[in-house]
């Protein structure tokens, strides 16, 4: 609720404060026990701060976070202990997240070691189990990162990240660093392994096919803020921000005489849109509606202004003044 995450930049050997990266700007969501939450941006809206927040790897500026109807915002140490075990991050790059020198029974092992816990049958049998569930052979307990490729590193890693049987998964770009051959098979993975152990997942991508195809409800970040929130298919459909239009429509067209056709209408007109500029810098993001630079539909209340993120269909909500088809004006409200 209203999450903010600043980091502050300082100057000379007195760390004198000269500004801050306003990675992660007042967020608001929450994420339904059982659903995958898709979060999608480009890189630098702050996609990866948000999971690191409500995964408690990075303390907020401001904000509150509730896990299951308790405020964890401010919890010490002892008092997340817990909380660690009901929620886990899967990182990007297997290939770092991974200590070399560790035999995977080690690193798989070492959540149960790190809260002190003895699963029945003990460690080893248990970290086998983990191996077969995500499709490894029990019997690689002894080998080493470098002994297997990156899908298989991927998958050592969800295996650690289930270890203790979290209720919470936040991946951050778990595929991305990965071939895309392989890329389909880790996606089905942690597909099944939702299904079969009743998981809820926060997912990070920049990739839209990934995010359409793992998603139930999609937010979209634009420099530190959600700018559209709703279920998989309106938001593919009839997206209501320009943003989220602008970024769909960047998906490759794979039929080369329709993408031609495309790249030919101007914008505005349902057809392709490029995207003028670069992301502004989270260091001074722009005045009202951090997406005016860019927008090929602002008017001078979009500088003034910021747009507050309104419900403008049931359950699909956006931050625009000029939202795309002016919304169903009957469903308006503020997000809750
Ligand atoms: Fe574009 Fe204005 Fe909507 Fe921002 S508020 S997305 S600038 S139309
Ligand atoms: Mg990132």
């Amino acid at each position: 609720d209203g999450l903010v995450k600043h980091f502050p930049i300082t100057k000379g050997l007195l760390r004198r404060r000269t500004g801050a990266v306003q990675a992660v700007d007042g967020l608001t969501f929450d994420v339904r026990p059982g659903e995958t939450l898709g979060v999608v941006g480009e890189s630098g809206c702050g996609k990866s701060t948000m999971g690191r927040l409500i995964t408690r790897l990075l303390e907020p500026t401001a904000g509150r976070i509730e896990f299951e109807g308790r405020d964890i915002t401010h919890l010490g140490v002892a008092a997340m202990r817990p909380m660690r075990r009901d929620v886990q991050m899967i990182f990007q790059d297997p290939y770092s997240s991974l200590n070399p020198r560790h035999t995977v029974g080690t690193i798989v092992g070492a959540p149960f070691r790190l809260q002190g816990i003895t699963p029945e049958g003990g460690v080893k049998k248990e970290v086998q189990r983990l191996l077969g569930l995500v499709g490894l052979n029990p019997e690689h307990y002894n080998r080493y990162p470098h002994e297997f490729s990156g899908g298989q590193r991927q998958r050592i890693g969800i295996a650690r990240a289930l270890a203790l049987k979290p209720k919470l998964v936040v991946a951050d770009e778990p595929v991305s660093a990965l071939d895309v051959s392989i890329q389909a098979q880790v996606v089905n993975l942690l597909d099944d392994l939702q299904e079969e152990l009743g998981l809820t997942y926060v997912i990070i991508a920049h990739d839209l096919s990934v995010i359409r195809h793992v998603s139930d409800r999609i937010a979209v970040m634009y420099l530190g803020k959600i700018v559209e929130l709703a279920d998989r298919t309106p938001l593919y459909t009839a997206p209501l921000h320009p943003y989220t239009r602008a970024l769909l429509s960047a998906v490759p067209v794979p039929d080369p005489a329709r993408r031609t056709r495309r790249t030919r209408e101007p914008a505005g007109g349902g057809g392709r849109i490029l995207l003028r500029g670069d992301v502004p810098s989270p260091i001074s993001p722009p005045s009202g509606c951090r997406f005016h630079t860019r927008c090929w539909k602002a008017t001078e209340i979009c500088a003034r202004e910021e747009p507050p993120l309104l419900t403008l269909r049931p359950g699909h909500a956006a931050a625009c003044h000029h939202p795309e088809d002016g919304g169903d004006s009957g469903a308006r409200g503020a997000v809750t």
